[in-house]
């Protein structure tokens, strides 16, 4: 694995390339918009999985986004920013005070990456993104697959942090 350290952001993974694609999204939220930048960097790190995939997690306390492959690697410089955002949010609210129950703060994690996607995104993302809103997506996504696969999913992204918890310290 390496590590890096990037506008005060510990960025984890196998790949070279994908260090490079956390770094760029940091790179575009500082060049578009420096006072979103501070508030991205309320996220400690992003640990990259080497498997494909779209699961992700952000552990708290401890403030680390993990998340797969094909996230980093398929989503657009401006898309991958905004996840970012969406994920600060959090990060923040938690820093509030807020444990996230019931989803509460989805909306606002979303309105602020819808925010973003609006004035330097892709208009497609964000009609996408707004459209994740309105159907309230982390409900739907929570129900549709069983609650034991969403809870398998989830602790394989902590138990996977575990293995990579030093790298952060
Ligand atoms: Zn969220």
């Amino acid at each position: 694995m390496r590590k890096i350290l990037n506008y005060k952001i510990t960025i984890v993974a196998r790949s070279p390339k994908d260090i490079k694609g956390v770094c760029n999204a940091l790179s575009f939220i500082e060049k578009n918009n420096k006072s979103l930048l501070k508030k991205v960097q309320k996220i400690n790190g992003v640990l990259i999985r080497s498997i494909h995939s779209y699961d992700n997690e952000l552990i708290l306390p401890e403030k680390i986004w993990v998340c797969g492959t094909g996230t980093v690697r398929e989503s657009s410089v401006s898309y991958l920013a905004s996840l970012l955002i969406h994920e600060s949010v959090h990060c923040i609210k938690y820093e509030q005070g807020s444990l996230n129950k019931n989803f509460r703060d989805e909306p606002v994690a979303y309105r602020a990456q819808i925010m973003f996607l609006k004035k330097y995104g892709e208009k497609r993302e964000y009609l996408y993104v707004t459209k994740l809103l309105k159907e309230k997506y982390w409900k739907k996504n929570f129900i549709s697959i069983s609650k034991n696969e969403n809870i398998k999913s989830t602790n394989n992204l902590y138990n996977y942090y575990k293995k990579y918890t030093s790298f952060f310290h």
